[in-house]
């Protein structure tokens, strides 16, 4: 693949994003999982490798690496208690109604068009991969991943339709 970057990349980001969710328990290949799971019914000999190839294209977009950064940040800042009321309650807690963890998600989704946004929904409902393993350590109050398990699910759903738009 060409890796030189356009001017919707950013690679120094990249690092640091991708340096922050290792910090916080996800690797890419945790997510290129989830992508080849998804797509691996639609196309035939789809690979690991090309799965995390696309995961890589994703994670260095400026847009994705914004939203990743701030979710993040967010969780992060919930668990050492660095929030205010009533949101610190609503973040640590992963407060069903509050969603605006699925709607920072859905920045990342929106890069590739509609088709991340089915994506999005399934990896969100089956709790694929890294996903149910985020889950259990936010319910048990161990960490607070409230954003991040969305952006995992974004990120996966982006690169599969990524790669859609590639074989389609
Ligand atoms: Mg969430």
């Amino acid at each position: 693949m060409d890796r030189s970057p356009s001017r919707l990349e950013d690679l120094d980001k990249r690092n640091v994003v991708v340096e922050r969710m290792a910090e916080r328990g996800v690797d890419l290949e945790s997510i290129a999982q989830i992508t080849l799971d998804l797509q691996r019914p639609y196309i035939e000999g789809l690979d690991f490798a090309s799965c995390l190839d696309h995961v890589e294209r994703v994670v260095r977009k400026r847009e994705v690496q914004h939203a990743i950064l701030t979710g993040l940040e967010l969780d992060m800042l919930a668990e050492t208690n660095q929030l205010s009321e009533p949101l610190a309650s609503i973040i640590k807690n992963d407060y069903g109604l509050y969603g605006i963890d699925e709607v920072l998600a859905l920045a990342i989704v929106n890069v590739y068009g509609s088709i991340g946004f089915t994506n999005f929904g399934y990896v969100d409902k089956q709790k694929m991969g890294i996903i149910k393993t985020l889950d259990e350590e936010g319910k048990s109050h161990a960490k607070c991943h409230t954003f991040l398990d969305d952006i995992v699910g974004a990120i996966a759903a982006a690169a599969a339709s990524s790669i859609a738009h590639r074989y389609g």
